[in-house]
C-alpha cells in the first residue's frame, strides 16, 4: 500500500484553490504500479457474484477495463451528458467541486443483472450515488462500489449507506 501510495501525486489547487488533487498518473506510468492496482483491486472484490464493471468517466474506465478484462466481466460507462450515442438515463449529482449529471445507455444493464461500480477515487461519494441510481434504475443490482483511493475525511461513505464500500488506499 505504502508503495502504492508513493506513487501517487499530489497536485494542490487543482482543478480549483484548495483541493488537493490525487494524479493517479503518476502510479499508472509505472508498469509495477498499475499491475500492483489492478492486482489489489481485483483481490477486494473477488469474492462477489457479478456481471459486469460500471466505470466512471474518465479515470474509472482505465481500472475498470483491466479489471473487466483480468475478470472476465463486461464493462458499461458511465458518462458525461451528449457523448453517449444511443437512448440513455440521467442522474444529477454534486462533486467536491461543482455539480455534475452523468449519463448511461438505457440497454446498457439487464433486469436483475449483479454489478460493481469502479472508480479512481470515492470524495464526497455524489458520483457514485449517481451511478448506483443509474443503476437501480435500470433494474440492476449494485454488488460492490471499489475505489482505488478514498478520502476518508470527506466521508463519501455516509452518501453510500447501504452499499458494501472497497477501497485500497486511504487519506
Ligand atoms: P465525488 O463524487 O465527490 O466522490 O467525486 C469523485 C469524482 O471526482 C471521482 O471521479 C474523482 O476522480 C474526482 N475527484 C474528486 N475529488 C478528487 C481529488 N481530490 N483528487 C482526484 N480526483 C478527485
Amino acid at each position: 500500500m505504502e508503495e502504492l501510495k508513493k506513487l501517487i501525486r499530489d497536485v494542490p489547487d487543482f482543478p480549483q484553490k484548495g483541493i488537493i488533487f490525487k494524479d493517479i498518473t503518476t502510479l499508472i506510468k509505472d508498469k509495477n504500479g498499475f499491475k500492483r492496482a489492478i492486482d489489489l483491486l481485483k483481490e477486494k472484490i473477488n469474492h462477489l457474484n457479478f456481471e459486469k464493471f460500471v466505470a466512471i468517466e474518465s479515470r474509472g474506465y482505465i481500472f475498470g477495463a483491466a479489471l473487466a478484462y483480468l475478470m472476465d466481466k463486461g464493462l458499461v460507462i458511465v458518462r458525461k451528458p451528449g457523448k453517449l450515442p444511443a437512448e440513455t438515463i440521467q442522474e444529477e449529482y454534486s462533486l467536491e467541486y461543482g455539480t455534475n449529471t452523468i449519463e448511461m445507455h438505457k440497454d446498457a444493464i439487464n433486469k436483475g443483472e449483479k454489478v460493481v461500480i469502479i472508480d479512481d477515487l470515492l470524495a464526497t461519494g455524489g458520483t457514485a450515488r449517481a451511478t448506483a441510481k443509474l443503476i437501480e434504475r435500470l433494474g440492476g443490482k449494485v454488488e460492490g462500489v471499489l475505489f482505488l483511493i478514498e478520502l476518508d475525511f470527506l466521508k463519501g461513505i455516509e452518501k453510500l449507506k447501504g452499499y458494501n464500500i472497497y477501497s485500497i488506499i486511504h487519506y
